[in-house]
C-alpha cells in the first residue's frame, strides 16, 4: 500500500446546490443549507439546500399537478421515447464530468467511477433501454365467460413516485429509479442522500435542456429525518422506491403502510461467495471476494460479498491468495487514476467500522491483516486498511451484520450442503457468488442460495437484468423488464357485448 498526498482540485469547487421544483431552481423554504464533506480529505466542498417538509410539499404538489393535469402521462409513446433518448444522449455527452462528480460526491476512485457498471454509462444504457420499452409495453386480452364480453388490460403509470437513494452509487441509483419511472409516464420527486447530492443536482441541470414539462422531475436535497420522512409520508405520493439501510427501510415501510402507499425496498446485504477447490480461476475468485471490500468504495456496496466460504482443501492457500490481492490496494486521492481504494463516507462510519474490527477480535476470529486506520497524508480522510478475518464462525456479529466497510470474513466448508447452509444462515439475501468449474454444481448452488442475484464465476450489475433482495434485503426488483411492474398499475377493462 502506498500513500499519496491529497491535493485540492477544481472539482472541489462546485456551485452551491439548490432545490429543483416545478422546473425552477429555488432555495429551501427555511433558507438553511448542509455542507458536503469530501470523504478523502474531510474538506467541506460546497453546501446544498436543506429541504424539509415545506419543500417536499411544494415538490409533491408540482409532481401531482404534472401528473394529474399535465401532458406527461398521456404523451404519445414516440414523443416520450424521443425525450428519453435525448436524455441518454445528454448524459453521454457529459459522462466524464458526471463520473468525476460522483468521485467528488462519495470518494469513489475515478478509475472505478468510470467503469461501465457504476459510471454515467450505466445511466445512458438505462435511459436507452427503458426508452425502448415506452412503445412496447402493452396489456393483454383475456377470455371471459359466461357473459358475451371483451376483456383487456391496460398498463398505466402509478402516479407520483417518491424516490430515495443512498450515497454509495448515485449514478447507478439514479438510473435504476428514474429511467423506468419516467419511461412509464410517472412524475418523480427525488431525495438524494445528504452525504452525496451533487450528481442528482447536476442531472437535473442537464435535464433542463430537454424541456420536460415542469414538475415531471423534481429534486429536494436534505436529511432523511426531515426531507426523506416527509416524502414517504406525503399523501400526494402514490409510490415510494427506496434504496438504503435495512433499519431505514423498516421506517419507510411503516410510513407507507400508514398511507397505504405502494413501496419497493432495496436494502442491505451480507452476501456470501462460495469458493470450491475446482474453481477455474482462484486468483479471480480472490479478486472478486477481497477486492470487492478492499478496493473501489472499500466495501461500501450493498452487493459486495463480505463472507467468503472456502472449501477445506484450499482454505489456507486461498487466504494467502486473498492477502496477495491486498498488494493491489492503493488508497489515496480518488481523482488520481492510480488510486484503487476509497475512503469511508464519514468519520462516524469510520468509527463504526473500526468498532467491528474490535468486535471480530473479541469474538475470537483470527485477524490475518489490516483493520487499522491509515494515517500520514491520509489522516484527514476516513481510510481503513482492509482487514481479512479468518476462522470466522457464521454466528459471529462480523458474519451476520452489514459492516459496509473493508472487512472480509472467511470460513471453511466441507461440502456443497454445508456451504449452502452457511450462505443461507443470514437475515439478508441480496447477492452472492459461486466459483467452480462444475456447471452442475454451480447451478445447484445458484438455485439453493436464497438471494436476489447469484454470480457464477463472477458478477456484475447490469441495467437489463433485475436486481433486488430476499428477506431483510428488501423486495421488488429494479432493472430489466421487472421494473416495469414496479412503476405501472394494471387496469382491467370489461366490455359488455350483449
Ligand atoms: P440510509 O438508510 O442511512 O439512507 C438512505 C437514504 O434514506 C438517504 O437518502 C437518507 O437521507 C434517507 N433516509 C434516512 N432516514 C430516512 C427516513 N426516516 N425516511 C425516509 N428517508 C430516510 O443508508 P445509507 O447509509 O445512505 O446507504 C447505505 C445502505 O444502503 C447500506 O445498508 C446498503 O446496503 C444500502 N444499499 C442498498 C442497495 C440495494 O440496491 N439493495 C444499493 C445501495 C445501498
Amino acid at each position: 500500500m502506498s500513500l499519496t498526498v491529497l491535493p485540492v482540485r477544481d472539482e472541489l469547487r462546485v456551485r452551491p446546490g439548490r432545490l429543483y421544483i416545478a422546473g425552477e431552481w429555488t432555495d429551501a423554504a427555511s433558507g438553511q443549507a448542509l455542507p458536503h464533506v469530501h470523504p478523502a480529505t474531510g474538506e467541506c466542498t460546497v453546501t446544498v439546500a436543506r429541504g424539509d417538509a415545506a419543500d417536499i410539499d411544494r415538490a409533491v404538489r408540482a409532481a401531482r399537478a404534472a401528473f394529474d393535469d399535465g401532458p406527461w402521462p398521456d404523451m404519445h409513446a414516440q414523443d416520450r421515447r424521443r425525450l428519453l433518448l435525448r436524455i441518454a444522449a445528454l448524459i453521454d455527452a457529459h459522462a466524464e464530468e458526471l463520473n468525476r462528480l460522483q468521485t467528488l460526491d462519495n470518494g469513489l476512485p475515478i478509475t472505478f467511477s468510470s467503469m461501465p457498471q457504476v459510471s454515467a454509462a450505466f445511466l445512458v444504457d438505462s435511459f436507452e433501454y427503458y426508452a425502448g420499452w415506452v412503445d412496447k409495453i402493452g396489456g393483454r386480452t383475456i377470455p371471459v365467460y359466461p357473459d358475451r364480453a371483451f376483456d383487456f388490460t391496460l398498463r398505466e403509470p402509478v402516479g407520483v413516485v417518491g424516490a430515495i437513494i443512498p450515497w454509495n452509487a448515485p449514478l447507478v441509483l439514479l438510473a435504476l429509479k428514474l429511467a423506468p419511472a419516467l419511461a412509464m409516464g410517472n412524475t418523480v420527486v427525488l431525495k438524494p442522500s445528504e452525504l452525496a447530492s451533487l450528481c442528482a443536482l447536476r442531472f437535473a441541470e442537464l435535464l433542463e435542456a430537454v424541456e420536460l414539462p415542469p414538475g415531471v422531475f423534481n429534486v429536494v436535497t436534505g436529511t432523511g429525518i426531515e426531507a426523506g420522512a416527509s416524502l414517504v409520508s406525503h399523501p400526494g405520493v402514490d409510490k415510494v422506491t427506496f434504496t438504503g439501510g435495512t433499519e431505514t427501510g423498516r421506517a419507510v415501510m411503516r410510513a407507507c403502510a400508514d398511507g397505504l402507499r405502494r413501496v419497493s425496498l432495496e436494502l442491505g446485504g451480507k452476501s456470501a461467495t462460495l469458493v470450491f477447490a475446482d474453481a477455474p480461476d482462484l486468483e479471480m475468485a480472490a479478486l472478486h471476494g477481497v477486492g470487492a471490500v478492499a478496493m473501489g468504495l472499500s466495501g461500501q456496496g450493498c452487493a459486495c460479498v463480505t463472507r467468503t466460504l472456502v472449501e477445506e482443501s484450499i482454505y489456507d492457500a486461498f487466504i494467502e491468495q486473498m492477502r496477495g490481492v491486498l498488494t493491489l490496494v492503493n488508497p489515496g486521492d480518488p481523482f488520481d487514476p492510480a488510486t484503487t481504494s476509497g475512503a469511508l463516507i464519514s468519520p462516524r462510519h469510520l468509527e463504526r467500522v473500526l468498532g467491528y474490527v474490535d468486535t471480530g477480535r473479541a469474538e475470537g476470529a483470527r485477524l490475518v491483516c489490516g483493520g487499522e486506520r491509515l494515517g500520514g497524508a491520509l489522516s484527514t480522510g476516513n481510510f481503513v486498511a482492509p482487514a481479512i478475518f479468518a476462522d470466522v464462525c457464521n454466528d459471529m456479529r462480523i458474519a451476520q451484520e452489514e459492516i459496509f466497510g473493508p472487512i472480509q470474513s472467511v470460513m471453511p466448508f466441507r461440502d456443497l450442503d454445508e456451504a449452502v447452509q452457511i450462505a443461507n444462515a443470514s437475515r439478508y439475501g441480496l447477492a452472492g457468488q459461486v466459483w467452480t468449474a462444475d456447471i452442475g454444481k454451480a447451478i445447484t448452488v445458484a438455485r439453493r442460495v436464497r438471494t436476489g442475484t447469484m454470480g457464477i464465476n463472477g458478477y456484475s450489475v447490469v441495467p437489463t437484468a433485475p436486481f433486488g433482495g430476499y428477506r431483510h434485503s428488501g423486495f421488488g426488483r429494479e432493472g430489466g423488464v421487472e421494473s416495469l411492474d414496479l412503476f405501472t398499475e394494471v387496469k382491467n377493462v370489461f366490455v359488455n357485448l350483449t
